[in-house]
Formats: C-alpha cells, sequence, structure tokens
C-alpha cells in the first residue's frame, strides 16, 4: 500500500475536528401530495425499526412532522443490533 494518503481528520483548514454527535436515528418521509392527494408523512425509526403514522392532511401532517421525534423518543426502544 503506497503512494496513498489521506489527510488526517481534523487537517482541513477552516473546519476544526469535533466529534460527530449527530447521528441519523429515523426517516421522516413527507409526500406533500397534489389536487389529487391529500399530503401524507410517515417516520421510520432506524433504532428499533418501528414506523409512526402514515398520517394524512395537512394539519395532521404539520403537526406530525414537528413532534413526531420527540414523541418518538419517549417511546423509542432501541433493539440489539443483531449480526
Ligand atoms: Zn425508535
Amino acid at each position: 500500500m503506497t503512494g496513498t494518503q489521506r489527510p488526517a481528520a481534523g487537517d482541513t483548514p477552516g473546519r476544526p475536528a469535533r466529534p460527530d454527535l449527530r447521528r441519523v436515528t429515523g426517516a421522516l418521509f413527507v409526500d406533500f401530495g397534489d389536487r389529487e392527494r391529500p399530503p401524507r408523512a410517515r417516520y421510520q425509526c432506524l433504532r428499533c425499526r418501528t414506523v409512526e403514522g402514515p398520517v394524512t392532511g395537512a394539519p395532521l401532517v404539520a403537526e406530525f412532522v414537528s413532534s413526531v421525534r420527540a414523541v418518538h423518543a419517549a417511546r423509542c426502544t432501541p433493539q440489539e443490533p443483531r449480526t
């Protein structure tokens, strides 16, 4: 293995190294719909593999998007990763 050099973390000018405290723990899917379909949203947690929703309709979607992470976090029961 010769000739390949990668800069170590923290060597990038202007971007101080810091631990990445943010992890992807879930995915929020929002379908804004159109004239014939109302908006929909659902949230899939990657830690406990639960899907919240879907909810349908603009008011419900708006509330769901703003609160689902906190709501789910309160009842999330992460599963041990299996190999
Ligand atoms: Zn969860």
